[in-house]
């Protein structure tokens, strides 16, 4: 199988599949006489047993014996009794029926090849793809994925991930003095105790299974408070994260819960992310520069402030003495 180069940052290539298309189905079957596994290439249009019992002759790429409903059963089968092994007996022609119903009867029986790894595998080796071929899988089994998602993660970690985590705890400080202490029964009372986004019913003695989701994110400086929180089963939360709550809610949704929660419609409808500028982000920095038992030395926390100030364009907010702490930065 020829290599075909495509340019991609995982290092990992795809393979040039040579007479198929990646989302091609193959039927698999162990010959009858000698166990060899054979491949049998379909294509994009799945077949119906009966169809495969009428018409299908698969000759074994090793011994040679084709399979079909013209085929007398081997006769090296010596447990059967040589009558039964007649291709005119019941027998015979129960066989083969089985025989191609079960390489046939449903999309999970088929089997696809992988273009990374060049394997022919059974339809659950794949994840699902909506609408990719007539098995819905994607192209590379779920083992090459494995190895792909592994580098991209990879490059994400290190540089990336240290500015997030930084960005998080900067935000974090801006918003603290404004979070609000949540009443967990009073917030269970308001949603009904159900999840707000699936309505399942939550326990609120089964902490783990419910989270107090930020509707606004702190990530764009919203703190904590009763109106900015909705409670949601951990399932739906791990979902939301950190997005702005019109890329998560429906619009009749963000209605519902701007009257649970009285926060402002216009805001929570937004298309994108509005960053809070009511914050003190002078009070900010004072408790960013003064956390104790911090490895990171004064110099880098203010290169590290200033640069978060910049991306929530918050320069405007500084007064002069903490303009002078960050230097010029506008
Ligand atoms: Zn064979
Ligand atoms: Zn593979």
């Amino acid at each position: 199988m020829a290599r075909r180069p495509i340019k991609n940052e995982t290092g990992i290539d795809r393979i040039l599949l040579e007479n198929s298309n990646v989302h091609d189905a193959w039927s698999v079957y162990t010959c009858v006489n000698c166990k060899t596994i054979n491949f049998v290439h379909i294509g994009q249009e799945l077949v119906s047993p009966a169809f495969a019992y009428q018409n299908f002759e698969w000759e074994c790429s090793v011994c040679g014996f084709v399979h079909s409903k013209e085929a007398d059963l081997p006769s090296s089968w010596i447990n059967w009794k040589p009558e039964l092994l007649e291709k005119e007996e019941l027998t015979a022609e129960r066989f083969w029926q089985a025989f191609f119903r079960i390489s046939t009867e449903k999309p999970e029986a088929y089997w696809k090849q992988c273009n990374v790894c060049g394997r022919i595998l059974p339809n659950s080796a794949f994840s699902k793809h909506k609408g990719f071929g007539p098995l819905e899988k994607q192209m590379e089994c779920r083992a090459c994925k494995g190895a792909i998602n592994a580098v991209l993660n990879c490059q994400r970690t290190s540089e990336q991930l240290r500015e997030s985590s930084i960005r998080r705890r900067i935000a974090d400080m801006f918003v603290e003095e404004y979070n609000e202490r949540i009443d967990v029964q009073a917030l269970f009372d308001r949603f009904g105790g159900k999840c707000f986004k699936t309505g399942k019913i939550l326990d609120i003695n089964k902490t783990g299974s419910w989270h107090i989701d930020h509707i606004l994110p702190s990530k764009y400086l919203y703190p904590l408070t009763v109106r900015n929180a909705a409670l949601l089963s951990s399932e739906a939360n791990s979902n939301k994260r950190d997005r702005w709550p019109s890329e998560f809610y429906t619009p009749q949704e963000l209605v519902e819960l701007a009257k649970i929660t009285g926060a402002d419609l216009s805001l929570l409808s937004s298309p994108t992310p509005v960053i809070n500028t009511h914050i003190n982000v002078n009070r900010g920095v004072d408790r960013y520069l003064n956390v104790r038992n911090s490895n990171t030395d004064i110099s880098k926390r203010i290169i590290e402030l200033k640069k978060v100030i910049q991306q929530y364009n918050l320069e405007d907010l500084l007064d002069d003495e903490h303009r002078l702490i960050l230097g010029e930065i506008i």
